[in-house]
């Protein structure tokens, strides 16, 4: 059964370590995230984007979750950009949704927030939502300090909107880095001891372990990645594909065709590309000091 995920979330605030929170957007890499929680016995929220298909990914989660029982996953709205998405989310059976309403005015933010925390809790579904908002790696430099969260707005934010968890802009960016990302651990920790409920830090990839680790150590609990493990699985399948199709088909001989067709088989090089997004997400568990921690 997929649990919320504050349950998950205020577990780890009050044993100090985080949980990976990668994308997943089709079967293999459901089963590949549900997989690496299993084999290292850590809890797991999967995130989903709007464009990745609610219902289609809902209803293969509740299936690996009945498939894999003894694993603790919350599946997650990842950011929720209409009203339309966090209510299908929650009739689907997501058993979190984040409303991102990060680059509207704070009144704005805080009311359509509101709005929907108050649906969602009646049926016991968590909420995240970001205050300050987090970019693009690609306007690293030009985006960064615009979007620092302010500490003082984000108690104020928690106390109004009744939110689970907080997505706060601490120096990530999401996808690769336009130059070397650089953390505000003051920040972090000042934002901890405002707000009381657990923190969320989007942009995972390429921010270094010595920084995520020190963010954990600080207050951050749920770490969203989603390109390292694209990156280690593009690495995995082009080194499948390399040693599988042999340079010199050219369709000329039948058997030398037919030989290259079976080699380049799409099922395999899937399964291919998930065993490197498996292994980038579980150095990441590991990192978090989220192993054994079900
Ligand atoms: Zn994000």
């Amino acid at each position: 059964m997929l649990i919320p995920m504050k349950d998950l979330l205020d577990d780890a605030k009050k044993r100090r370590y985080g949980i990976a929170a990668p994308n997943v957007f089709n079967l293999e890499s459901v089963e590949a995230a549900f997989q690496a929680a299993r084999e290292l016995n850590a809890p797991i929220i999967l995130d989903c984007a709007p464009a990745h298909g609610i219902e289609e990914v809902s209803a293969i989660a509740h299936f690996f979750a009945s498939k894999y029982r003894d694993v603790s996953a919350a599946l997650n709205l990842d950011h929720g950009d209409t009203f339309e998405a966090a209510i299908r989310a929650i009739r689907s059976g997501f058993t979190s949704v984040m409303v991102d309403r990060s680059t509207l005015p704070y009144k704005d933010n805080v009311d359509q927030v509101t709005e929907i925390t108050k649906i969602a809790h009646a049926v016991g579904v968590s909420v995240e939502a970001e205050l300050g908002h987090v970019g693009v790696g690609l306007n690293y430099n030009e985006t960064r300090d615009k979007g620092l969260t302010n500490p003082d707005q984000a108690a104020d934010f928690v106390k109004k909107t009744n939110i689970d968890c907080l997505a706060v802009a601490v120096g990530t960016s999401h996808g690769n880095y336009k130059g070397e990302p650089y953390l505000e651990f003051d920040l972090i920790e000042t934002i901890e001891r405002n707000v009381n409920i657990p923190l969320v830090l989007h942009g995972g990839s390429g921010t270094g372990d010595i920084n995520l680790q020190r963010a954990i150590a600080l207050g951050i609990q749920k770490i969203n990645l989603f390109t390292d493990l694209n990156k280690e699985g593009m690495e995995q399948l082009k080194s499948y594909v390399a040693k599988e199709v042999p340079d010199n088909i050219d369709g000329d001989n039948d058997d030398e065709f037919s030989e290259g067709v079976m080699k380049l088989n799409i099922r395999e090089a899937s399964q291919e590309s998930m065993k490197g997004y498996k292994t980038a997400l579980k150095y990441y568990m590991k990192l978090f000091g989220s192993a054994n921690k079900v």
